[in-house]
């Protein structure tokens, strides 16, 4: 594929933060940015363009395919047919085949087993019948997960003894799931890796990823010794997913530091809310290196900037902190500029870099 030069306009699928970063990012780098979503966003304010159609609007896909040099998507739950439409105009990248996988728990887990790798048992329930049996094999304690559209922990329930499966099924909404045997795990981390057209990739550190409330609050870098120690193993394993999909972009693996290894969870084929650390704390983030990997050119160094970095999502009215963050020496306060702070709702983060 031809690079890409600065000048040219990049799409982006869906219009959240992770779109606006990269918007921020291709920027700098002399882009333009046309946004697809169905209703207007964080993504909106750092694009020159702005098509908003639902992605079942084929005539809608095709002329943005038309109006941009290359496409990119920033949510993994856009239907894989509209990014086919755009693909057939204009390249889409990562790839279908990494969002196809990405977009179906089972077909996530498998294929990394595949490549060696190691996930929680499972198995797959279509209906309520097919659940009974799958949880007798798994065994309890179990999570029960929607096999799409689960996020931040939403489509998903625990199962602590066979008795709870029914109510497990309805807090499922008696969807499609997976059932996953529980893992011990003493930390949960993320590897984040850039790979361009050519292969060639970096990785950047392991980061522990600290939940609350089934979210993301806080991403610590380096990671304590428990995933120090893991890194290597995770590393090599996202290396050969990257590899096998021949994937361009950034992408995410999230993993279980356990005392048998790295238990691969999930993957994401985009950038990552664990990895907003990176734009102060490393030396390329991954934004632009996402831009970078898209466009052809050579990917920039992911080396840490200061001895240290933590990163913390500002969730719901935690944004109303914001004048104290400002006054506060070398924090670095992001902003998506979301109007309304519901609950739950990822309004901004604050980046700490420390050392
Ligand atoms: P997920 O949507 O797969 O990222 O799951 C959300 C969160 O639930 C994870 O970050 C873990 O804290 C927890 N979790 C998910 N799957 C498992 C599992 N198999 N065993 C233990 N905890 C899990």
């Amino acid at each position: 594929m031809k690079t890409i030069p600065p000048g040219s306009t990049i799409g982006i699928v869906g219009g959240g933060q992770l779109g606006r970063m990269l918007g921020m990012a291709a920027a700098q780098l002399g882009y333009r940015i046309h946004v697809f979503a169905p209703a207007s966003g964080p993504a909106n304010d750092v694009a020159s363009a702005f098509t908003e159609a639902s992605y079942h609007q084929s005539h809608r896909l095709a002329a943005f395919a038309e109006a941009c040099d290359v496409v990119t998507y920033e949510f993994e739950n856009v239907p894989v047919g509209a990014l086919a439409l755009i693909a057939d105009k204009v390249p889409v990248l990562p790839g279908l085949n990494a969002l196809e996988i990405a977009q179906v728990r089972y077909a996530e887990k498998a294929f990394v087993q595949d490549l060696g790798g190691r996930t929680a048992p499972f198995g797959v329930a279509n209906d309520f019948e097919e659940l009974i049996p799958v949880l007798e094999r798994i065994g309890v304690p179990a999570i029960i997960k929607t096999i799409r559209m689960g996020y931040d922990g939403k489509g998903q329930a625990r199962i602590d003894a066979p008795g709870d499966a029914r109510q497990a099924w309805h807090a499922v909404k008696r969807q499609p799931s997976i059932v996953e045997g529980f893992v011990d795990f003493s930390h949960e981390f993320s590897i984040l890796i850039a790979r361009g057209h050519d292969g060639a990739s970096v990785t950047y550190k392991p980061t522990w990823n600290v939940h609350r409330g089934g979210i993301l609050h806080r991403a610590v870098v380096p990671a304590p010794a428990a995933i120090a120690g893991q890194a290597a193993e995770a590393a090599a394993l996202a290396e050969r997913v990257a590899d096998a999909l021949d994937y361009v972009g950034v992408l995410a693996l999230e993993f279980f530091a356990t005392a048998e290894g790295p238990v691969f969870n999930e993957m994401a084929p985009r950038v990552h809310n664990s990895g907003h650390w990176t734009i102060e704390g490393a030396q390329t983030s991954q934004f632009e290196n996402h831009i970078r990997a898209i466009c052809g050119l050579p990917l920039g160094s992911s080396a840490l900037t200061a001895a240290g970095v933590e990163m913390e999502n500002l969730i719901g009215d935690e944004v109303e902190r914001w004048p104290e963050i400002l006054a506060e020496r070398g924090a670095h306060l992001h902003l998506y500029g979301k109007d309304e702070a519901r609950p739950g709702r990822k309004m901004g983060h604050v980046t700490r870099l420390i050392g």
